[in-house]
């Protein structure tokens, strides 16, 4: 069937029919040319007759009777062409079922029409398989009828449905991708209006993109950022085009940013508009404005911490710093930077330091102190904290934060100083009520007593214990102790500890002044046995001394527990040992002035009262004798019995003032006070003293305020005070003048005493008030006296509580004040 070719094919016209036997043999080659050509297309070629006749409408299936079918049938189809010669429906069978109307429609169509056409379907192989085929026909009218000649090239289309599909699935996909990326794909045409927007518009500005085809783009951007975008579109129609950022107002007004990409559409050199992609990057905005702030607050932090914050690298060299640090080192950041961290410490800590730095290498925050050396040589106690920080397990850098401590430390040691101060104060208090509260003992019994329970109480703690020193057994004996129960206290008693036996405590009390004993341990102070009685565990001892001499041991103890007395207790116990003893020493020396004043004060009373009464017996009788109830006396006898009485006066006068003094001693005279009207009492005063008042020679003037407040005194006393300074003042005025006046105000009332007279030497202005004193000047002054007035004067101003004042000049007087509080 090949050679089938030769007779009549469809090529006989290219090749030419009939001719010279030259113009034959080049048109027998060039239908070989052309069968070789042919044979080596992906192409079927062939040619068959049909009929119109009987389906004009084109509807029927053409009877098709093939003349020639390419041998490449073989090769494409699997069918040899013989099959399309001997079957005209084997064709037809070929086709695919689904492209058999369809192709049948267009043969009938063509063929009727005489007309040309192209068609494609598919054709079922030999093997099954499908394949692809354009079937491009010419349709040749045969004569006048129905006959039709087909000429048809059947060219193997698969490769090219597979470009076509994949071009298609591309576009698809192409389209899918940009509809369903997050990013919106535009289109806008040359003046910027919208002329493609991908549907996530709507996500990103609630328009749908039907809203806004056609509306310019410029409608959707915040006006302040208009002027960028116009310029950027600009750019991009001159062909450079950069991403550009800005913001979009949202259907419900809401802003949001969104960066875009453009490029230009050209078609040919022709500018048709631009495309792009724009992106919400709103969220992206967001974080960068909250990192940014966070940067700028991070930054202020570190610029403006009161703490040094730097960074330096492994090899120690500074690589940031802030602002405190430039304050405390006093140089510049520029300076800093790239200097060495061993420069900013002192050289003498440095080793240190560095220790510190390799510690952190190997990872471990470290904190230390440590001394800045600064610009111009000082040193600056500071604190630092710092770690490293590790970047892909290596140290990259060491942070680091210092704090001055210049002014913790001045604090600290101000707060040491205050508590040393306040430790001060505390023992100088518990000194100073310990000190009082001694110093009121008059006797050393009671003294000790006392002194056992203050010292429990200033040192805080269990008990204390007094041991008195007996010379007759030459051994100490506890007398006194507090905190004790009464057995232990009785038990107490009965012990006596031979000087011999504390030797070593008493020699250490002698160098030390104190002693601490830790008895709960063996120590060679204390006999064992006597502080195991009453469960002393350690003990403070403290000795009362008078010179070298150990007149008593005090000691305070602690009970059951081991703690030690503390440097300040000991300080207590040391002004304690002062103190007590001080008051021992004066309880001692008090009690035996006592006595001793107590024994003259009686033998003062008793004498009194002895003398007193024959003296008045003997005066009576010269009285007698004196008047002549006893017979006349002779001139002589009577100067005598004048002298007499006389003496005897004196001696009376004495003998009174003693006793009185010796009352006031005896403590027989007891204070009444009474709400006074001084007024008055000046003005019986003055009835009573007006004899005393005719001295010759004195005169004696009054000068008192109608009104003066009342005081509350005791007003007999009151008015023996100012008797005796009248008395005195006009006793010592030869010749001149007495003044008694008062002065107030709120506080107090003054009743002055003042004369004119022979005044009073300062050397004696104390003695005076002494008992049976007199100054020289004054004896032989007139009216005698016995030296106890203004000793009685004295203790009368104690007793009632007024104070009394001398202001004198020899030759010209004196002035005796005496000082009543109102209200007193
Ligand atoms: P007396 O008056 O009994 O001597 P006083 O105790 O009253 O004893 O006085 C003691 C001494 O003080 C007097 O002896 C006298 O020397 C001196 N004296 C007292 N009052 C005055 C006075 N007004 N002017 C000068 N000397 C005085």
């Amino acid at each position: 069937m090949q050679n089938g070719l030769g007779s009549s094919t469809a090529l006989d016209a290219a090749g030419g029919q009939g001719g010279s036997v030259g113009e034959r043999s080049r048109a027998a080659r060039s239908e070989r040319e052309i069968v070789a050509l042919v044979a080596g297309l992906d192409a079927i070629l062939w040619q068959a007759s049909a009929t119109s006749s009987g389906d004009r409408r084109g509807t029927g299936v053409p009877q098709l009777r093939y003349t020639y079918v390419s041998p490449q049938a073989e090769r494409l189809l699997g069918y040899s062409p013989s099959s399309w010669l001997a079957d005209p429906e084997f064709w037809v069978r070929c086709l695919h079922v689904e492209d058999r109307a369809r192709v049948l429609a267009c043969y009938s169509t063509g063929i009727a029409r005489a007309a040309g056409f192209r068609t494609e379907y598919r054709v079922l192989r030999r093997d099954g398989s499908v394949a692809y085929f354009r079937d491009t026909v010419a349709v040749e009218r045969i004569g006048r009828g129905p006959e039709r000649r087909l000429h048809g090239v059947l060219i193997d289309i698969a490769d090219w449905r597979e470009t076509e599909e994949a071009l298609r699935e591309s576009e698809e996909r192409y389209r899918e991708l940009v509809e369903n990326i997050n990013e919106c794909v535009f289109a806008l045409d040359e003046q910027g209006r919208i002329t493609y927007i991908s549907p996530v518009i709507t996500e990103i500005s609630g328009f749908e993109p039907a809203e806004v085809l056609n509306v310019h783009f410029a409608d959707f951007v915040h006006p302040e950022d208009l002027g960028a975008l116009r310029e950027s579109f600009a750019q991009t129609l001159a062909g450079e085009s950069r991403p550009l950022e800005y913001r979009v107002r949202k259907k419900s007004g809401e802003v949001r940013w969104v960066r875009s990409w453009s490029r230009l559409i050209l078609r040919g050199d022709q500018v048709t508009g631009v495309r792009g992609v724009l992106v919400d990057i709103t969220e992206k905005k967001l974080a960068e404005e909250a990192l940014r702030e966070s940067q700028a607050r991070y930054e202020e932090l570190f610029e403006n911490a009161n703490d040094m914050i730097y960074t330096f690298d492994p090899d120690g060299i500074i690589t940031s710093a802030n602002s405190a640090v430039e304050q405390v080192s006093g140089y510049r950041r520029s300076e800093l930077i790239g200097m060495h961290i061993s420069r900013l410490t002192a050289p003498e800590v440095w080793g240190v330091a560095e220790e510190m730095i390799r510690r952190k290498l190997g990872g471990a925050p470290t904190t230390y102190e440590t001394i800045l050396l600064t610009k111009d040589g000082r040193r600056v106690p500071v604190e630092v904290n710092s770690r490293a920080v590790i970047r892909e397990g290596k140290p990259a850098e060491i942070q680091g934060i210092a704090r001055d401590l210049t002014e913790r430390k001045r604090t600290e040691s101000l707060a040491a100083e205050r508590n040393h101060l306040a430790g001060e104060v505390q023992v100088a208090t518990a000194l100073a009520r310990a000190g009082r509260e001694l110093m009121s003992c008059r006797e050393a019994a009671p003294l000790l007593e006392r002194l056992c329970a203050i010292t429990t109480e200033v040192l805080n703690c269990d008990c204390a214990h007094a041991l008195l020193y007996r010379a007759q057994d030459d051994a100490y004996t506890p007398v006194a102790g507090y905190g004790h129960s009464r057995e232990e206290l009785e038990a107490m008693r009965v012990i006596s500890l031979p000087r011999a036996l504390l030797g070593r405590l008493l020699q250490r009390l002698g160098s030390e002044g104190v002693a601490q004993v830790r008895l709960f341990e063996p120590q060679d102070l204390l006999p064992a046995a006597f502080p195991a009685r009453f469960g002393a565990t350690v003990a403070l001892c403290f000795p009362l001394r008078r010179n070298a001499e150990i007149l008593a041991i005090l000691m305070a103890c602690y009970r059951g527990r081991q703690d030690l007395f503390t440097p300040q207790q000991t300080d207590i116990a040391r002004g304690l040992k002062h103190l007590a003893s001080l008051a021992f020493e004066n309880a001692r020396l008090v009690g035996e002035l006592e006595r001793a004043n107590r024994l003259k004060s009686d033998f003062m009373a008793t004498m009194s009262h002895e003398l007193r009464t024959p003296l008045n017996v003997i005066m009576g009788y010269n009285q007698m004798l004196l008047e002549g109830e006893l017979g006349p006396l002779t001139r002589e006898q009577n100067e005598t019995a004048q002298r007499i009485q006389e003496s005897a006066g004196e001696l009376l006068r004495l003998i009174n003032a003693t006793l009185a003094v010796g009352r006031l001693e005896t403590g027989k005279e007891p204070v009444v006070l009474e709400d006074t009207d001084l007024v008055a009492l000046l003005q019986e005063l003055r009835a009573e003293t007006r004899e005393l008042c005719r001295e010759e020679g004195v005169h004696v003037s009054w000068r008192v305020p109608a009104a003066l407040p009342s005081v509350r005194t005791d007003p007999l006393k009151l008015k023996v005070i100012l008797k005796n300074l009248i008395s005195n003042a006009i006793k010592f005025t030869p010749a001149g003048s007495v003044c008694i006046s008062a002065e107030t105000n709120e506080e107090w009332v003054e009743l002055a005493v003042s004369d004119t007279g022979i005044g009073i030497p300062e050397d004696q202005r104390a003695s005076i008030f002494e008992p049976f004193y007199q100054a020289k000047a004054a004896q032989g002054a007139r009216g005698g006296g016995v030296g106890l007035g203004l000793y009685v004067v004295s203790r009368l101003v104690d007793m009632i509580g007024a104070s009394l004042r001398l202001e004198s000049q020899v030759g010209k007087g004196s002035v005796f004040r005496v000082r009543v509080k109102v209200g007193n």
